[in-house]
């Protein structure tokens, strides 16, 4: 088995960032971790969490949560967003997110060679954010793609390749390049301008591979609940109510006990800018009223503490609470977002040290009251 850890780490992609651009990376990508505090973006439990063993293939970290279903992290300096699930059924595999780009979409099928030889012949999109769904041109077309509805829709309509969360992060990325260009500059230490090259080049690529997307919308489509027999294996799709986006997927494998939930729920807290604050919380109990012992989230690590559901609740209720009082007094979402306590959940979401919310969630908030969220 091909092996190798390079010495990149997500931290990496944010460090010559400016505090904005960390900011919006950091709260779309909370796999993006240790983020700056500001962010909240922490990590839920380390790599290589799960149940099992951890085979290290050449772009990414398989952990086994249970026999046959794999937790796929990213571990080279090929940017591939969000993890994937990886469902080995008797005869065929089933993929859960297809990634950022055709390369990291391309990657994962090569090193799944590393932990079988069966077929892909299954794939889902979690929702339609661009680092979950961006990989999906590279599957031929025997290949179903699984996704709500309204998924379909945001992909087939061009949301996922534009829009405030791939602005905010990809529109984000020549500033960034330039800006780490104009530090190399700067730099004097061998060991700093080498590390920075490798970020800068790292950084490079990945916009060059973004280039190469064609948004490619899912073929086979849910509203409520899709159900796969795979071999000895039921493999349930859920839609349990608008939440991250306005068409998340849950994974559900009754048998196996595990829930792969794209970012509904992540390591940290998860990006709102696309979000419907109030009736995540609600999709959540329903997420809840499923029987299971390891979650796979959108970002970060497998877990099994069911009490992280309820502390994510808690964070969403209070931000929403408080941001309708605002609304309702005339503040402008700005000044909200400067005003919002969420202090009290700090212990449960590292890096919450002052009064203060991520203005693109309260943004969010504040068109979903007016009436004007897309
Ligand atoms: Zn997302």
């Amino acid at each position: 088995m091909r092996s190798r850890r390079s010495g990149f780490s997500w931290r990496r992609c944010n460090r010559s960032g400016s505090q904005a651009g960390i900011f919006a990376a950091a709260w779309l990508f909370a796999g993006c971790a240790p983020a700056d505090p500001g962010s909240g973006g922490g990590e839920g439990g380390g790599a290589g969490a799960g149940g099992g063993a951890t085979i290290e293939a050449v772009h990414f970290q398989f952990t086994e949560v249970v026999p046959g279903v794999y937790h796929a992290q990213g571990a080279s300096d090929l940017v591939v967003g969000s993890n994937a699930g990886v469902v080995v059924n008797e005869e065929d595999v089933l993929l859960v997110d297809s990634h950022i780009s055709p390369a990291a979409a391309n990657a994962l099928i090569e090193d799944l060679r590393s932990i079988t030889d069966r077929p892909v012949r299954y794939a889902a999109n979690t929702h339609w954010h661009f680092d979950h769904a961006h990989g999906n041109q590279v599957y031929p077309p025997d290949v179903e793609i699984i996704s709500h509805e309204a998924t379909r829709a945001a992909i087939a309509e061009g949301r996922s390749n534009s829009g405030r969360s791939y602005e905010l992060f990809v529109g984000a990325i020549p500033g960034r390049i330039e800006r780490m260009e104009a530090t190399l500059d700067t730099l004097t230490d061998a060991e700093a301008r080498a590390e920075l090259e490798a970020t800068l080049e790292a950084q490079r690529t990945y916009y060059a591979q973004l280039q190469e997307v064609v948004p490619t919308a899912p073929n086979t489509t849910l509203s409520e609940r899709l159900t796969l027999y795979r071999g000895g294996r039921e493999i349930q799709f859920h839609f349990f109510g608008r939440a991250h986006t306005d068409g998340d997927v849950i994974v559900y494998l009754p048998d196996d006990r595990v829930i792969i939930t794209g970012d509904m729920l992540v390591g940290g807290l998860p990006y709102m800018g696309d979000g419907y604050v109030d009736e995540w919380v609600e999709a959540l109990d329903r997420v809840k009223a499923l029987d299971f012992d390891w979650i796979i989230p959108g970002h970060g690590a497998p877990y099994q503490e069911r009490e992280r559901i309820d502390h994510l609740q808690a964070y969403l209720q209070d931000l929403w609470d408080q941001s309708v009082a605002l609304h309702g007094q005339g503040v402008s979402a700005e000044d909200a977002a400067a005003r919002i306590d969420l202090t009290a959940h700090a212990e449960n979401f590292g890096g919450i040290p002052s009064p203060g919310a991520n203005p693109v969630a309260v943004l969010r908030i504040f068109e979903l009251l007016d009436g004007t969220a897309n």
